[in-house]
């Protein structure tokens, strides 16, 4: 059934432009919201430490209970998210196909709102609500990178910040490293004396079809699409070539070793050819996995069976801000509202699963609520 309400801050915030970097207008419109709500709000420097001109917002209220339970989902998106039009069709919301929908993250900013409305509107005792909207999610986690999660009393918490039916949460999510090398050749004459010359884009192609690429193992990838030699002009042998990439893995032992076998390659590879080699190797997140026994697991069991949904616990395949948290020892899942075909201008909605997403916040709140007595 239509939650006109949700639907109308649904669109509301998707229509307010957003991107990474450049989330004030969302933040002061959130800033606002939770303060309607009573909750404390502050915004710390996020944006500064990547160029950007917003920080992070972080709303508080203090609870009748003991415990604090954290929800959060990020105020920017993707790019090509400027000016959407949403568009709804059969239960289903789109963007009008020019522009993605923004419902990553949009719709977990909105389900969060909802269920903390419905607690408050019921009356019942509430532990304490830490409500963190992030930055710079899309880029590289930035606004979760420099958090410092000593500001939370919650231990553990929820991100609204996952494609897929309602009742779906991801407990585990790859690490990634960024990798890349570059090759130092030596420039020729390539018409007069090219065998004086050291090629270095034909280095690089040597280092690239021998390397182990692609998916690596069933919970394992690695991926180098950036390729670049800087030279613009045909008669001269290559001097110098560069390519970049990731690898991502579920296992942090698989990641390391293939980061090590990256560094290997590239420098035997060069050494062969009497080239010079430069290897990058960047930690960009680290993997987790929860168990089934945690109690954030729990408690979204139990408020999915308030709810009457089959709650399915699985491995996602991107990172978010909960690898931040859960690396900086909070114990954070993800949580679907209904958005599929995220990053593209065919991301859809489905709004029966993202009205239930705002119920489903709410029952995580009660189900929390429920192991502890009032102050
Ligand atoms: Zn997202």
């Amino acid at each position: 059934m239509k939650n006109e309400g949700m639907y109308q801050e649904l669109i509301e915030l998707l229509t307010t432009d957003s991107a990474s970097g450049k989330e004030t207008a969302i933040a002061e419109k959130l800033m606002k919201k939770l303060k309607a709500l009573g909750f404390t709000v502050t915004q710390d420097q996020a944006g500064e430490t990547f160029g950007g001109g917003c920080g992070n917002v972080y709303g508080v209220r203090e609870g009748e209970l003991d415990g604090a339970l954290l929800f959060s989902s990020h105020m920017d998106r993707v790019p090509n998210g400027l000016g959407i039009r949403p568009v709804e069709k059969d239960g289903i919301l789109y963007s009008d196909g020019t522009t993605i929908l923004a419902a990553d993250d949009i719709s977990g900013v909105c389900a969060i709102l909802e269920g903390v409305r419905r607690v408050l509107d019921s009356g019942r005792p509430l532990p304490r609500l830490e409500i963190y909207f992030s930055v710079g999610e899309e880029l590289a986690l930035c606004g979760a990178v420099c958090t410092d999660v000593s500001i939370f009393k919650s231990r553990m918490g929820y991100i609204f910040d996952s494609p897929g039916r309602v009742g779906r949460f991801v407990n585990a999510a790859p690490g990634r490293y960024q990798l890349g090398a570059e090759i130092t050749g030596l420039a020729a004459h390539a018409g007069n004396e090219p065998e004086k010359g050291i090629d270095a884009a034909k280095i690089m192609c040597d280092m690239l079809s021998t390397l182990r690429q692609g998916r690596l193992d069933p919970v394992s990838t690695a991926n180098f699409p950036m390729l670049s030699t800087g030279t613009k002009v045909p008669n001269v042998v290559c001097d110098f070539a560069s390519f970049s990439g990731e690898a991502r893995s579920r296992d942090l032992k698989t990641l390391k070793d293939y980061v090590a076998y990256f560094e290997n390659h590239c420098k035997e590879v060069a050494a062969k050819k009497g080239a010079g080699i430069k290897v990058q190797t960047q930690e960009a997140f680290l993997p987790f996995l929860i168990s089934e026994d945690e109690e954030v697991m729990a408690v979204a069991r139990t408020a999915c069976q308030k709810l009457g949904l089959e709650p399915r616990f699985e491995a996602g395949g991107g990172g978010m801000d909960a690898n931040i948290y859960n690396a900086k020892g909070m114990s954070t899942v993800g949580v679907a509202t209904g958005y599929s075909k995220n990053h593209t201008k065919d991301e859809q909605l489905i709004l029966e699963d993202f009205y239930k997403s705002g119920e489903l916040c709410a029952a995580l709140i009660e189900t929390y609520a429920e192991t502890y007595v009032s102050k």
